[in-house]
């Protein structure tokens, strides 16, 4: 018999990590395994956060894909632009076709700078290389005034990120004595600071104590580069610097190839993480629509559901592996300490009393996010 054809779409935290999973479980004679991606580099996008409130360096932020992948992997360096799932092939920018016995999904979520009316030139963000280090070099110009964070639209990826760069704002700006004559202005689109009740509980205790002002409800519209307003339903806010979250899409060769809904994202089973309705196809980490945290941590935990799933399809065994929603990751609260979010779809997070621990094992989790999670040693 011959071997099965694995394809994975999309090289980043879930898609590596898969495809090295799948070559240390399937024999070559059992299956091929595939990874077509756009980007020849991987990156490690927890670290941008830092670029812009800490001057991390860029270069050790993302390290050739090629490098990451164990050589039992074809790596195939496109762009996957159209996904025709009934003759089970993929048609690539360059002109490609790749056939598939099998299929998973994982291109992750891109940001859409245009959906919000002055968004690109009126605010800075730090969710893309090149938006950490502008903001990097306008903190840097900032000599005080108004700074407002604000998300651009749900659901977005890693929610926790803009409460911790607000957290790490207070600091940066105490550090360089510009906190006294600065206001620090914390927004959301609901009526509290996060999604999860507990987490809003114990991050609203630190927005208070650092006096950190909150307005809840600012579903942002519009951005007003010179006169320097945002404006939402509830009102308008004057800023100096104002730093959001630009809205999340799918893919756009999802869009394209009307496979998910009108925001691009994939309709996924949230405990088998098959796209619905398609056999052979799975779909992981932001690409999916199942309503929990886009995050690494969602992605890395999935990946490792999903090849078991496959190994068992391959050996034509019942698959026992299901998600249950599990995600991890860190709080950074400012003044050096941070705390742990780990839950999963039954259990909301319950978090550790905020401390220097969790934020030591936050930075040296970034270190060795290289060594640990793209070969899948944990
Ligand atoms: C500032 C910031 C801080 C964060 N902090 C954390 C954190 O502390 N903890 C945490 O768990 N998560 C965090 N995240 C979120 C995390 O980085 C993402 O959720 C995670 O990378 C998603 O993994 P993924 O595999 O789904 O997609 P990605 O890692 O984004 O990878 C998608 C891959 O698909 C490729 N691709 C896209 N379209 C195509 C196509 N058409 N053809 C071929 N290839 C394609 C892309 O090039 C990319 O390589 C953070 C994100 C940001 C921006």
């Amino acid at each position: 018999m011959k071997p099965y054809r694995i394809l994975i779409v999309g090289g980043g935290v879930g898609g590596t990590l898969l495809a090295n999973l799948l070559v240390r479980r399937l024999r070559p004679e059992e299956a091929q395994v595939t990874l077509l991606s756009r980007d020849g580099e991987h990156v490690y996008q927890p670290g941008w956060l830092y670029v812009a409130v800490e001057d991390e360096e860029e270069t050790e932020l993302s390290r050739p894909e090629k490098e990451l992948l164990r050589q039992e992997v074809f790596f195939l360096h496109d762009e996957a632009e159209r996904f025709d799932l009934d003759r089970r092939q993929v048609w690539t920018h360059s002109g490609e076709r790749v056939p598939y016995d099998m299929l998973v999904i994982a291109t992750g979520s891109r940001l859409d700078l245009d959906r919000i009316p002055g968004l690109r030139e009126g605010a800075h963000h730090f969710y893309s290389a090149v938006g950490a280090r502008n903001l990097q070099h306008a903190l840097r110009a900032f000599r005080g005034g108004r700074i407002v964070i604000g998300i651009g639209g749900m659901p977005f990826k890693c929610p926790v990120a803009p409460l911790e760069f607000t957290f790490l704002l207070d600091d940066y700006l105490r550090r360089r004595n510009l906190r006294q004559q600065s206001e620090i202005v914390y927004t959301f689109p609901i009526g509290r600071c996060f999604p999860i009740e507990s987490v809003a509980e114990l991050a609203q205790r630190y927005l208070d104590e650092r006096a950190i002002r909150t307005e809840f409800f600012f579903d942002i519209d519009g951005i007003d580069p010179e006169r320097r307003r945002i404006s939402s339903l509830v009102g308008e806010l004057e800023y100096d610097l104002a730093v959001i979250i630009p809205p999340h899409r799918g893919a756009e060769a999802i869009i394209a190839s009307q496979i998910g809904d009108e925001e691009g994202w994939i309709p996924t089973d949230r405990y088998t993480l098959q796209m619905e309705g398609v056999e052979q196809v799975w779909v992981i980490g932001d690409a999916t629509n199942i309503p929990i945290s886009k995050a690494g941590s969602t992605a890395h935990y999935q990946a490792h559901v999903v090849a078991e799933r496959i190994t068992a399809f391959v050996r034509d065994q019942e698959p026992e592996a299901h998600y249950d929603g599990h995600v991890q990751c860190f709080l950074e609260l400012g003044e050096g300490k941070a705390t742990l979010l780990d839950f999963n779809y039954e259990m909301p997070p319950s978090p550790p009393r905020p401390s220097r621990f969790y934020h030591i094992a936050k930075k040296l989790f970034n270190r060795a996010y290289w060594y640990l999670i793209p070969p899948g040693r944990i």
